[in-house]
């Protein structure tokens, strides 16, 4: 703890309880295996100390979007079963095999070179089928999907572990989107019965569908936003009962008064009508602190919750307390998270700036130290 990177004020905790209990929640819902999605720094939550915990949990499998993250998780001595999930480049596949991850294959052309490199090495790969029913992104339309599936069916090099396909519309309750991707996928898993192969399992509930759409759940679920206690749009209700497991918390670095009409920050954008207290928090855009929350965020400082003033900057921003507030040097500042009675969610800072609480934590960078808090 004398590493003075790891002492910076600015600080990630994360609630390695708080991501079991969710667990706990999702799994007691569900009923099936669950795929815990950790791309992304485990969705700014650090890619290492969540999937350990997780494997504490006995959690089923791991899911990332790159080799390279699955790499560091073997490297890293993981040993439960990893799903890449993005789409794989040829000249991968060797690295695949040699890390034991499994493979996402999403065409007939991606096969062939899954089964080109296999047998060059002698080593069966492990692989899900990628169905698109919907998005667009990756995958084989569920449509003309017929001769992959054979293709991968009758593969000697491959063993179809899944078959799976992704939601595009989940986190709205309401959308007709998610029938329509369910009734797609259960046509293009008739392929494989009507052949006669073994069903793999098939999966395609993200958190919106683990939390909206039990149609979904089939034989195993891959949420990720929800197992850290988000909701994956602002606005959806509440249908388990989850705990957020980040916080982002900081200091007051620096007090001061500024006078009626002298402007604060880059752009001089905002000024006090009246002489105000104006505190500084260090912590910027260059920490992942959105720019987009320039005069429009909130943080809570001695259980009060204070707004943004001025532009954000790359290292600092500061907060208005008006002209009675109070703060010190070195008061905690909490940026998402509860102080008091108050609590400022992830949801909130993705309102105020506009965008997803995705783009919040993932965005969270590696300047900033995590702690991890548990029993
Ligand atoms: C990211 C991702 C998930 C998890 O999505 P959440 O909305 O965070 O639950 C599941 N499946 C795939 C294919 C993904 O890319």
């Amino acid at each position: 703890m004398s590493d003075p990177i790891s002492q910076r004020p600015t600080r990630i905790r994360v609630d390695l309880d708080a991501i079991s209990s969710n667990l706990r929640a999702i799994r007691a819902r569900v009923n099936v295996p669950v795929m815990a999605i950790v791309k992304a720094n485990a969705y700014g939550h650090g890619l290492l100390p969540v999937a350990r915990h997780l494997q504490s949990q006995g959690i089923d499998q791991l899911g990332v979007a790159f080799v390279e993250e699955g790499i560091a998780l073997r490297r890293a001595g993981l040993t439960v079963p990893i799903l890449v999930l993005g789409g794989m480049f040829g000249p991968q596949v060797a690295q695949y095999l040699e890390h034991d991850l499994e493979i996402t294959v999403s065409s007939l052309a991606k096969l062939r070179q899954v089964e080109a490199a296999t047998e060059a090495l002698g080593r069966k790969a492990v692989v899900h089928l990628k169905i698109d029913t919907g998005m667009e992104r990756i995958g084989v339309h569920s449509y003309s999907c017929g001769p992959f599936i054979e293709a991968a069916c009758t593969s000697r090099w491959c063993t179809i572990k899944g078959i799976y396909s992704h939601l595009a519309c989940a986190d709205d309750p309401i959308s007709q989107m998610t029938a329509q991707q369910v009734e797609r996928f259960a046509e293009a898993c008739a392929h494989i019965e009507r052949i006669g192969a073994p069903m793999p399992i098939r999966h395609l509930a993200n958190s919106g569908g683990v939390l909206h759409f039990p149609e979904t759940w089939l034989d195993m679920v891959r949420p990720g936003i929800a197992m850290f206690g988000v909701m994956p749009e602002p606005a959806s209700h509440h249908t388990l009962d989850l705990r957020p497991a980040l916080s982002l918390l900081s200091q007051v670095v620096y007090f001061k008064v500024v006078k009626a009409g002298h402007p604060v920050s880059y752009g001089a954008t905002w000024a006090p009508k009246n002489d105000s207290r104006v505190v500084t928090i260090p912590i910027g855009y260059g920490d992942g602190w959105p720019r987009a929350l320039s005069s429009r965020g909130s943080v809570l400082i001695r259980g009060e919750r204070h707004s943004m003033v001025g532009r954000v900057c790359m290292d600092q921003f500061m907060v208005d307390l008006g002209a009675n507030g109070s703060a010190y040097n070195e008061d905690e500042v909490v940026l998402i998270g509860t102080q008091g009675n108050e609590s400022i969610t992830t949801e909130d800072v993705a309102i105020s700036a506009g965008t997803i609480p995705y783009e919040i934590l993932t965005g969270l960078n590696e300047r900033i130290p995590r702690l991890y808090d548990s029993g």
